[in-house]
């Protein structure tokens, strides 16, 4: 069943409708795509005689197109590295996405060496065909040298341009302001979205200076909204002036949403991720979990969190992007000012989503519109994101019924770890298929068989 090649009708398939309402359907899958869908019996298929394909009986189940997550950091720049390959590879991070129902993953660029020059780039993307789970594109990392080489990399295959205007793990930082603008610049001339991690840099030193090594402070105390507004505002006023994409990485704040809101309102292309981590969780959590939930940006207040779910409600928000980006457990019990910044949640989404759209604080069509629809369009994706026929049978069978606690033990990213230990949870994956091919069943990953994504508009492969 299910491999390269042979053709299966997928029967008792529940999908999204509308809001919450499903409707029962037949899905044809032919090779790597879909080729049918239709009502019981309406494809007219037969399961005996010459022509006869194979069935797959969903049982139910919800099938939603395979996510695609716009946003991990997998750790893995195809040049080996001791310290980062005990935190996450391509291949253990990769088992962790199809776990997770996640058939498209985007890897940033602040890897060790980054991905800041064309020859990074092709190392990356061939260690990483010959070792992902799942299909994945690749971020070009903008950097204080490299804007002319910039265009060159995206032709290549680039997913997009990420670009941090304040610092954060690794040593990608572009915090002059003529060389910030020329990436926007560069991404209305060239066509690519510029990712922006948007914490404005000079505001985060003056609050750092502030506290010292004696103090325990709240991380959201150190890099305060602030700091994420400023850098946003910026963002804006450049997207305004050159009409590039630019695509907000990991919004976290109130400011920051009133901002993009109103930037859709005047027809920019300024677009929106959220993590779940955001959504779920709120400062007061480093009381329980410590630096565990250090991340950059912090996690926020109530407040914050309250207007992110309405951002997520009101079509501000875009995407879903998990920022997958796992440490050890050592490491985030060093005390805080050296403890990284970084949650694993690649598992995760999926189930968060679910439950939340389950419990009505959203609904599965917003769900599939943030978590698959999206990512591919903004992206330009070929193939990707919907369950139509002539795309990718990426495809993952949803578990609406069992509720199961999050279990550290049963996870596959290599950091073993999870924010949301013990959190009991809906919406589990219990089958994910990636262009036609089971990869995911009875708890078990198979592979290695993905590819990198192809870019709308390019026969690059
Ligand atoms: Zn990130």
């Amino acid at each position: 069943m299910a491999q390269p090649g042979v053709s299966y009708l997928i029967t008792n398939a529940q999908t999204v409708l509308h809001q919450n309402v499903l409707q029962t359907v037949e899905i044809l899958v032919q090779g790597e795509k879909i080729t049918g869908i239709g009502k019981p019996g309406e494809l007219g298929v037969p399961d005996s005689g010459p022509h006869a394909v194979a069935v797959l009986d969903a049982q139910n189940h919800l099938v939603l197109p395979g996510l695609i997550d716009p946003h991990v950091h997998l750790r893995d720049s195809g040049v080996l590295n001791v310290e980062e390959r005990q935190k996450e590879d391509f291949g253990s991070g990769t088992k962790a996405a199809v776990a997770g129902g996640v058939t498209t993953v985007f890897d940033m660029p602040n890897t060790i060496p980054s991905t800041t020059t064309l020859s990074a780039y092709h190392v990356k993307r061939d260690h990483a065909a010959k070792t992902a789970y799942c299909d994945f594109g690749l971020f070009a990392g903008a950097s204080k040298d490299n804007v002319g080489q910039i265009a060159a990399i995206v032709e290549a295959g680039a997913v997009g341009v990420k670009m941090y205007v304040g610092a954060s793990t690794g040593n990608l930082l572009v915090c002059e302001p003529n060389l910030e603008e020329a990436f926007f610049k560069a991404s209305a001339e060239h066509g690519f979205v510029l990712a922006i991690h948007a914490e404005d840099q000079a505001c985060l030193e003056t609050h750092a200076a502030v506290y010292d090594d004696k103090k325990a402070p709240r991380h959201n105390e150190v890099r305060p909204p602030e700091c994420a507004e400023l850098a946003v505002q910026r963002a804006v006023n450049f997207t305004r002036k050159h009409h590039g994409q630019t695509y907000v990485c990991h919004s976290s704040t109130k400011a920051e949403a009133d901002l993009i809101r109103s930037s859709k309102s005047e027809g920019l292309s300024v677009f929106m991720e959220i993590t779940p981590h955001h959504l779920f969780l709120d400062e007061t959590e480093s009381d329980r979990q410590d630096n565990r939930v250090r991340m950059n940006p912090p996690l926020r207040s109530a407040s914050d969190v309250k207007a992110l779910w309405t951002a997520l409600n009101d079509g501000t928000a875009d995407t879903i992007g998990s920022d997958h980006a796992p440490h050890t457990l050592e490491q985030k019990r060093r005390p805080y000012w050296e403890a990284p910044s970084g949650v694993p949640g690649l598992e995760t989404v999926l189930p968060l989503m679910v439950t939340a759209a389950l419990d009505e604080k959203t609904t599965l069509e917003t769900v599939l519109r943030l978590c698959c629809h999206n990512p591919a369009r903004i992206f330009g994706l070929r193939g990707k994101g919907q369950l139509e026929v002539g795309f990718d049978a990426d495809l993952v069978f949803v578990d609406l019924k069992t509720k199961r606690a999050v279990d550290e033990s049963k996870l596959f990213t290599r950091c073993g770890w999870s924010p949301y230990v013990g959190m009991r949870l809906r919406g589990w994956p219990v089958k994910t298929f990636l262009r036609g091919q089971l990869v995911f069943e009875n708890g078990i990953p198979s592979g290695p068989f993905g590819k990198e994504v192809q870019k709308e508009g390019t026969n690059h492969g």
